[in-house]
C-alpha cells in the first residue's frame, strides 16, 4: 500500500460513526491495486453534526468522492449539491462523487438489492414484492425495484416513526413509476402479512429485526407464509443466515443473503468514482466468501 502511495494519489473515504469495522477500505484498496488505479480509500469517524465540515473538507482536500454509512446518510443529502433522481426519492445518500468541487449524492443500496439477485439468477421485472421494512436500506430498495420495473409493492411497517414516511414515500414512488402498484401496511397485521407472502415472488427484511441483538428474532410469525420457490433475501448481512433465511430455506425457499447486497452497493459506488467495474468475482473470493 505504501508503495502506491504519491503526491498524485487520490483520496475516497468512508464517513459515519462507527466505521473502524467496515470491510469497505479493504475492498475498495484491493481494487485500486488490482486495477492499477491510483487512489487509497480510509474511514473517518465522522458525528451527524459534523456531516457539512466534512463535506467542505472533502472539496478542500479534492477528494474523489464518498460513501456515507449510519448516522450521517440523511445530513449529507441535504449538504450535497445534486442528488440522483433515487436520492432524490429516498432523501439519503450512500455515495458521494466530487466532480471539481461539484458533489453528487447517489444511493447505491436499491441498486445493490437489484443486482445481487440478478447475480442470483433472479429478475425483478413485473414482479410482485413485499418488504418488511421502510427505514433506509427498506426505501432504497423499493424505490430501485419500482424504477426497474417491478410490478407490485407491498411494505409491511411498524406504526413507528417511519410509518408516516413509507406512505410519503409510496406517494413519490407511483409519482415515479406510476404502472408500479405500491400498498402499505401495519407489519403488526400478520394475517395480511401472510396473505401476501404467499401470493408473492419475493420478500424482502429490511427492517433491523435478525440482526444483533435482535439475532433470534424474525419478521415472519407465520412460516405458512413461505412456499416453495418463493425468493426471500435478507438485507441483514451479519450474521450472514439469519433465522429469516434459515426457516424460509427449511421451507424449500430460494434464500438470498444481505451479504451479496453489500458487495454489489459498493460494486456500484466504485463505478460511480472510477468509471471502472470493480473485479467483482475476486473481490467476493476475497472478502465475501
Ligand atoms: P433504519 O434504522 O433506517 O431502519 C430500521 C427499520 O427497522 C425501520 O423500518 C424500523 O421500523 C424497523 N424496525 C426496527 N425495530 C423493529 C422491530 N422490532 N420490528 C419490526 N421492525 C423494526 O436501518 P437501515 O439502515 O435501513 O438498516 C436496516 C438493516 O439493513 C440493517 O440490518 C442493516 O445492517 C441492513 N443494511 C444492509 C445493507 C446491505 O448492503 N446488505 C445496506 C444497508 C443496510
Amino acid at each position: 500500500m505504501e508503495a502506491r502511495i504519491t503526491g498524485h494519489t487520490g483520496l475516497l473515504a468512508l464517513i459515519g460513526s462507527p466505521v473502524g469495522h467496515s470491510g469497505s477500505p479493504a475492498m475498495y484498496n484491493y481494487s485500486f491495486a488490482r486495477l492499477g488505479l491510483d487512489y487509497a480509500y480510509v474511514a473517518f469517524d465522522v458525528a451527524e453534526d459534523r456531516v457539512k465540515a466534512a463535506l467542505d473538507a472533502m472539496r478542500l482536500f479534492h477528494m474523489r468522492g464518498c460513501n456515507v454509512t449510519m448516522p450521517d446518510k440523511t445530513a449529507a443529502a441535504a449538504f450535497v449539491d445534486a442528488l440522483s433522481p433515487a436520492a432524490e426519492i429516498i432523501g439519503a445518500v450512500n455515495t458521494i462523487v466530487n466532480d471539481g468541487g461539484r458533489l453528487t449524492g447517489y444511493i447505491t443500496d436499491g441498486e445493490g438489492f437489484v443486482n445481487n439477485l440478478r447475480d442470483h439468477g433472479i429478475d425483478i421485472r413485473g414482479k410482485k414484492i413485499v418488504v418488511a421494512g421502510a427505514g433506509g436500506a427498506a426505501t432504497a430498495i423499493q424505490v430501485q425495484a419500482a424504477l426497474d420495473g417491478a410490478g407490485e409493492l407491498a411494505v409491511f411497517n411498524r406504526k413507528d416513526a417511519f410509518f408516516e414516511r413509507t406512505l410519503e414515500t409510496a406517494d413519490k414512488i407511483r409519482a415515479a413509476a406510476p404502472s408500479v402498484r405500491v400498498n402499505v401496511y401495519d407489519i403488526a397485521d400478520t394475517g395480511r402479512m401472510t396473505e401476501e407472502i404467499q401470493g408473492c415472488d419475493i420478500f424482502v427484511n429490511a427492517t433491523i429485526v435478525g440482526m444483533k441483538p435482535m439475532e433470534k428474532e424474525t419478521v415472519v410469525k407465520d412460516k405458512n407464509a413461505f412456499h416453495p420457490g418463493l425468493v426471500v433475501c435478507d438485507a441483514v448481512y451479519e450474521p450472514a443466515e439469519t433465522r429469516l433465511l434459515r426457516e424460509a430455506k427449511e421451507a424449500g425457499c430460494i434464500c438470498v443473503g444481505g451479504k451479496g447486497m453489500l458487495l454489489w452497493q459498493g460494486v456500484a459506488a466504485f463505478k460511480l468514482f472510477t468509471g471502472m467495474d470493480m473485479p467483482v468475482d475476486e473481490v467476493k473470493e476475497r472478502f465475501f466468501a
